[in-house]
Order: structure tokens, then C-alpha cells, then sequence
């Protein structure tokens, strides 16, 4: 049974909307991934706000993926990362739409991602894992910040 709360009883253009951010992956621009990974988050009932092709840089990165710069892989990732354009997006839906998304991506080892999910369908490669996605609704404010500041509140 639905729970009958206040938030419940507003329609569904009035309920708490919830921004992620997401990046297809040079691998994923490569393989003509894109169409697929993207219709995959509309037919689930997301909307796309942001979209674009773009080639992202060191520096860029650098801010995105602040907490692993230094690790072992981290220079692996950033060349891959750099290599060619990738699709930067934000995706709207109601709130908790970061963690659906990122049940949507599968783990972070493709290999080990369960059929049905984007990493577990597309992939067997670990850096090379065709999608990013926010891991919480504070990175996702952060990483629109740094690739959207127009749409940063
Ligand atoms: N990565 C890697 N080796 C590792 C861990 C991560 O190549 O041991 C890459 C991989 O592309 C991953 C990204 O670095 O998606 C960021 O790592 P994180 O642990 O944040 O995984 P995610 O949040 O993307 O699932
Ligand atoms: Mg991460």
C-alpha cells in the first residue's frame, strides 16, 4: 500500500526533483555506446537537463576525480579520460535519482557488475568502465558545479 504522506498527495511535477551528474566515457563515445547508455536513463523516466560532447582536460579531471589523484591507477585514468570527447550530462528525476542511477551503472569492475546494468552489459574492462556517476547527492552538486556552473544553484 502507498503511504499516504503530504509529499505523496502532491502531483508529480510538484515533487522534490533531484539532479546527478553523469559522464559517458571516451570508450563509450568509441564504441557508439552513447544512444544506448542515455536511452537507458529516459525509458527509465529521467530526464536529460545537460548535454554535451566535450574532451575533457588534466585540469578538469584533477577537480572531478580530486579524491583519487595519487593513487596507482590515477594516471591510467586520466589518460584515458583525456584521450577523446566524452558526453558530459545531468539527468532530472525525483529525489534518490543519484543512487538509481548508480544501481543503473553496476559496480565499478564491469566484470563483476550484474547483467542488467550498463558496466555489466557493455563491459569487461576495469578503468575502461563507460559510465561515471555521482555517488551521492553532495558530489552530484559538486560535479555539476565544476562541468555546469550554469546549472549550480
Ligand atoms: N578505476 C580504476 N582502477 C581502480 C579503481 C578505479 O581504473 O582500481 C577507475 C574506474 O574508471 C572508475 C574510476 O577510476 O570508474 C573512479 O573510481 P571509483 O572507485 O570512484 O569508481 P566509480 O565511482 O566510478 O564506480
Ligand atoms: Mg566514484
Amino acid at each position: 500500500m502507498i503511504e499516504r504522506t503530504a509529499k505523496n498527495d502532491r502531483p508529480d511535477s510538484l515533487r522534490a526533483m533531484n539532479r546527478t551528474f553523469i559522464i559517458c566515457k571516451p570508450d563509450a563515445v568509441e564504441r557508439g555506446l552513447v544512444g544506448q547508455i542515455l536511452a537507458r536513463f529516459e525509458t527509465k523516466g529521467f530526464s536529460i537537463v545537460a548535454a554535451e560532447l566535450r574532451t575533457l582536460d588534466a585540469d578538469t579531471l584533477a577537480r572531478h576525480y580530486a579524491e583519487h589523484v595519487g593513487k596507482g591507477f590515477y594516471n591510467d585514468l586520466v589518460a584515458f579520460m583525456s584521450r577523446g570527447p566524452a558526453v558530459v550530462a545531468v539527468l532530472e528525476g525525483p529525489e534518490g535519482t543519484w543512487e538509481t542511477v548508480r544501481e543503473m551503472m553496476g559496480a565499478t569492475n564491469p566484470m563483476k557488475s550484474a547483467p542488467g546494468t550498463i558496466r555489466g552489459d557493455f563491459g569487461t574492462e576495469f578503468t575502461e568502465n563507460l559510465i561515471h556517476g555521482s555517488d551521492s547527492a553532495e558530489s552530484a552538486a559538486r560535479e555539476i558545479g565544476i562541468f555546469f556552473p550554469e546549472l549550480a544553484n
